[in-house]
């Protein structure tokens, strides 16, 4: 039988230098030479999922079909994979700890002392050995999150250590590090990778492999002395210098014929590689962003994203968005425009903070509506378009609403995801179907007119302090309306699914799954991250005003997309699921697509 192989990808030095992406990347070449890979993520965090976490602080919870709520490298694993991953492909220490916890809460030990050496490890291994076989996989990709050293992490070199000496030649280890060139001393230093091996060392780990993150490429002369210093060969020493897109880099291993070395590395038979289509992605975005010659001028489209958290600084945004923004990349390459993305602070629409000349504090100035106005008309006069995203909250709501109105009444192309959809509701529901105050219950549940309610189920979660996976989480179907902007852009796209049709990044309707599934209709599966549901009561009163809900759950009961007809507006849309979680790089996202093609041709 063939046996089954390991590959973990661990971080030395510090963190943030790209062990997902190369994960990720290793995961993209050897799919490329036609091996069965699955892509697996330990966190040392003790959440037992990331979607208590914060997004400004640890980044976006990214939502698997299943609706487990992950990490944004697992965001990344999907796009680079361009297929959906699996349950047991994420785990975190807390998951691994309340699972051990609980099998000694149930005698299943059988009296015996519960350590962490040996049950929590054989835990883990367990749980990496089970992800291979959810994916039916041939090699299972391990990053292990946080760097060499962390008290927080032993726990899963421990494991690695113990699947590699029971299997020796099925297991080998990458090692990502950071080599630093000192501007003062201008020549690169490979003393803290050293370290950093000697301590991977004193966990009985030797890396096969080095990825030599740094400012510029490692030169011969520090490959010598790395290898030397580490008991690696120096052709298993990786440059990998700093690059302007994380896409390119599965193309710079197949260069250095990484792959190849893995395979040697591992006895994997030897395959070819065909990267084309990855290559071809790369080439249309460097076209889009000018970085290579191409047959048109750049042409950049101006998209506004209108938040919340959006005054913590574009370092903290990047990681928050990544899959807004990235959806976004996608579909724009793919148009061959260049987005510009604008990121407004929806509070700047409702109030100012001003120093109190009496008390010398700061306070909230609320602006008059015509302040309001002039405002908005200033900051959108070059704008071609207007995402609002997913939230949760109070603050900024006001500024949002009246934004998406000066949308509608402007004409200005609007893309609204989840709360940004209630909203759009509300906007609709307050200005246009007459239901003066309508509100979400997140806000004011006492409001009069609820358009945007909670469900019963998730309100006695809620009552009950149960705050973690309280929401709708994860893949539903929706179905239809062919003649309307969503159902144009997801069947032009391919993307729509009839019962037991399988989509090839994994994606399959059911039969008798969650609600009333009808083999005669087409579906689409998108996942979800949300307590709050347009309210079934205000249905036929928002659209006897003229909104269209083209799409809706199976049973007609929940509005997943809601949209104006192009004959009123150009895109005013909005989505109930989290779209940006399919964009793939070599798929991009259909609404997301239809999105910025309105954009581009929005003429001033
Ligand atoms: N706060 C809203 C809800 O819970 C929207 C959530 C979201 O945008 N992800 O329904």
């Amino acid at each position: 039988m063939k046996s089954h192989k390991y590959i973990f990808v661990i971080g030395g030095v510090m963190s943030g230098v790209g062990k997902g992406i190369t994960t990720a990347s290793i995961g993209t070449i050897l799919q490329a030479k036609g091996h069965k890979v699955n892509l697996a993520k330990a966190d040392p965090y003790l959440n037992v999922d990331a979607g208590t976490m914060n997004p400004t602080e640890h980044g976006e919870v990214f939502v698997l079909n299943s609706g487990l709520e992950t990490d944004q490298d697992m965001g990344n694993y999907e796009r680079f994979l361009n297929r959906d991953l699996a349950n047991a492909d994420y785990m975190t220490s807390g998951m691994v700890y309340k699972e051990v916890i609980e099998k000694e809460r149930s005698l299943k030990y059988r009296g015996k002392c519960v350590e962490a050496v040996p049950h929590i490890r054989d835990e883990i291994v367990h749980r990496i050995v089970e992800s291979g076989k959810a994916n039916n996989s041939d090699i299972t990709i391990v990053e292990i999150g946080g760097t060499v050293g962390d008290y927080q992490n032993a726990m899963f070199y421990e494991a690695a250590r113990f699947l590699k000496i029971k299997n020796p030649k099925d297991v080998t280890f990458v090692m990502v590090s950071y080599l630093p060139v000192p501007p003062k001393l201008g020549e690169m230093k490979s003393r803290p990778t050293q370290h950093a091996m000697h301590q991977l060392m004193s966990f009985g780990i030797q890396a096969e492999f080095i990825i030599a993150r740094s400012e510029v490429a490692i030169d011969h002369k520090r490959k010598e002395k790395l290898a030397n210093a580490c008991n690696v060969p120096a052709e298993n020493i990786i440059a990998a210098p700093d690059i302007d897109s994380i896409y390119d880099v599965p193309l710079n291993f197949e260069r250095d014929k990484f792959g190849d070395m893995i395979e040697k590395t591992l006895s994997l038979k030897h395959k070819q590689i065909d990267i084309s289509p990855w290559r071809n992605f790369v080439t249309k975005t460097k076209k889009a962003r000018g970085v290579v010659e191409s047959e048109n001028p750049v042409k950049k489209v101006h998209i506004a994203i209108v938040g919340k958290y959006f005054d913590t600084g574009d370092f903290v945004l990047s990681d928050a968005y990544v899959s807004i923004i990235e959806a976004i990349k996608f579909s724009a390459y793919s148009l061959g425009v260049k987005p510009e993305l604008h990121w407004l602070n929806s509070k700047k629409f409702e109030s100012d903070t001003v120093v109190d000349e009496k008390t010398g504090k700061h306070v909230e100035k609320v602006l008059s509506p015509a302040e309001i106005t002039k405002r908005i008309k200033e900051t959108f006069k070059n704008i071609d378009g207007i995402l609002v995203p997913g939230g949760f909250g109070e603050t900024g709501i006001e500024g949002k609403i009246a934004v998406i109105k000066h949308a509608r009444e402007q004409g200005i192309p609007y893309f609204g995801i989840c709360y940004g959809m209630q909203l759009m509701v509300i906007e609709y529901a307050r200005h246009i179907a007459g239901l003066t105050g309508a509100q979400t219950a997140e806000i004011d549940p006492k409001s009069e007119h609820l358009v945007i309610d909670i469900m019963e189920h998730q309100k006695k979660l809620l009552e009950a302090g149960k705050y973690g996976a309280s929401m709708r989480l994860g893949g539903y179907p929706c179905v239809l309306n062919p003649k309307t902007i969503a159902g144009e852009s997801y069947s032009k796209a391919g993307w729509t699914l009839k019962v037991g049709e399988k989509h090839p990044s994994g994606r399959v309707v059911k039969e008798g799954i969650k609600y009333e599934i009808q083999k005669s209709s087409v579906y689409i599966i998108e996942r979800h991250r949300h307590r709050y549901e347009v309210n079934p009561e205000y249905v036929t009163q928002l659209v006897d005003a003229g909104l269209v809900f083209s799409g809706t759950s199976p049973d007609g009961h929940l509005m997943e997309i809601a949209e104006l007809p192009r004959e009123s507006h150009p895109f005013f849309l909005g989505v109930q699921f989290h779209p940006e979680f399919l964009a793939r790089p070599l798929d991009p996202h259909p609404i997301f697509t239809a999105f910025v093609s309105v954009c581009s041709k929005k003429t001033k």
